[in-house]
């Protein structure tokens, strides 16, 4: 988008109920608990009898959660309503409904914001979504993007981050820290584009780490793969803040301790290569206090540890103890030390 461009319309050409119509043109409702989307002063929705409403929301400013100068629209679009998605898989659940509202400034344009939904649109079509609602209006300040997503959970299958008793097993999705070394990148590139914006960086060995930053996936399917073998987590949290803050948040709501092996930590290798290589990060630190992976962190009682193995893409990374041994940490070097939410001073010129 650039001021140059004469092609893009100018949202006071289309008026609020234009843009309104053009952004949610052509949406139908795919969950049968959705009795009435868009259109009217609100949705209506009825969930099954057995089923529980979940409901949270996300709020997304502009040079606080995200920055426009490397963040392509549509990837923010799918971000704002994949983050949301996640925060209803941390509840042992599945999302149903997102409400969306935009503020925008001036300088928008009609097809920056067909942007942004065409990115929320495809997460929702993904995910099995219906958008529902939303509010449209101006903004002094930059872009606004708050979204608040619904979401249904068997009564009896609801997880809490308190459950989680000592021995339960603790587990994590996927691999950490790749979010975190994404957004590493883009800071990098985007100084090095203000110093001499004639040189246009080559991203291209950074994919899987800027995709980890720019359009992270919720763990919807890891609720299916735990609810298929038969395996209900005794707590779980969606890694937002880095490990080590979100195991934190778990220890506390469920008044244990834990002990989190430095090795068993998932790592993908072009966040360890970039880390270690580029940054001169020790690649664990990443993982434990970069965010924004949304990744699911669990915990299992010991005796679904047979099932759990047999699931790909799942590590077991240590246990909980008693909420009197504190929360701690086995390096790589065999030495226990205690999780702090930031700063690894004992760990940062290892490596
Ligand atoms: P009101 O004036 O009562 O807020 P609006 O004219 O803003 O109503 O909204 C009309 C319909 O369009 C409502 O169903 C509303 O939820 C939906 N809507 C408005 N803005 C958005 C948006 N940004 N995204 C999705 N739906 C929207
Ligand atoms: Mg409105």
């Amino acid at each position: 988008m650039s001021d140059t461009n004469i092609n893009l319309t100018p949202l006071s050409e289309l008026g609020e109920f234009g843009l309104i119509d053009k952004i949610t043109s052509g949406i139908t409702v795919k969950n049968k608990s959705t009795l009435l989307g868009i259109g009217d002063d609100a949705a209506i929705i009825k969930p099954a009898d057995e089923m529980l409403t979940l409901i949270s929301k996300d709020l997304l400013l502009d040079g606080v959660h995200f920055d426009v100068t490397y963040t392509p629209l549509k990837h923010l679009g799918y971000k704002a309503a994949a983050v949301n998605f996640s925060d209803i898989a941390a509840m042992n659940g599945k999302p149903t409904q997102l409400l969306i509202g935009i503020g925008v400034g001036a300088k928008f344009s009609v097809e920056a914001i067909e942007e942004i939904y065409s990115g929320i649109r495809a997460a929702c079509e993904v995910y099995g979504v219906d958008l529902v609602g939303g509010d449209t209006t101006s903004s002094k300040t930059g872009l606004v993007i708050s979204a608040t997503i619904i979401g249904e959970v068997e009564k009896s299958k609801v997880v809490y981050r308190s459950g989680a008793k000592p021995n339960d097993l603790l587990c994590v999705s996927g691999d950490l820290g790749g979010a975190y070394m994404g957004l590493l990148i883009l800071e990098r590139e985007k100084k090095a584009f203000q110093g001499n914006p004639n040189i246009q960086p080559d991203l291209t060995q950074h994919d899987y780490i800027l995709q980890r930053q720019l359009k992270p996936e919720p763990r919807i399917g890891v609720i299916d793969l735990l609810a298929k073998n038969d395996i209900l987590p005794t707590s779980m949290i969606d890694v937002s803040d880095g490990l080590a803050s979100d195991v934190k948040h778990l220890c506390k709501a469920s008044k244990v301790g834990c002990v989190i092996s430095e090795e068993k930590i998932p790592i993908d290798q072009t966040t360890f290569d970039t880390a270690k290589e580029e940054f001169k990060i020790v690649p664990s630190i990443a993982a434990l206090n970069g965010g924004e992976d949304y990744e699911l962190l669990f915990t299992i009682k010991q005796s679904d540890y047979e099932k759990v193995k047999k699931i790909d893409g799942i590590s077991v990374i240590g246990y909980m103890t008693d909420i009197s041994d504190g929360e701690k940490l086995i390096t790589n070097d065999n030495i226990s030390i205690d999780i702090e939410a930031q700063g690894w001073d004992a760990l940062k010129n290892k490596s």
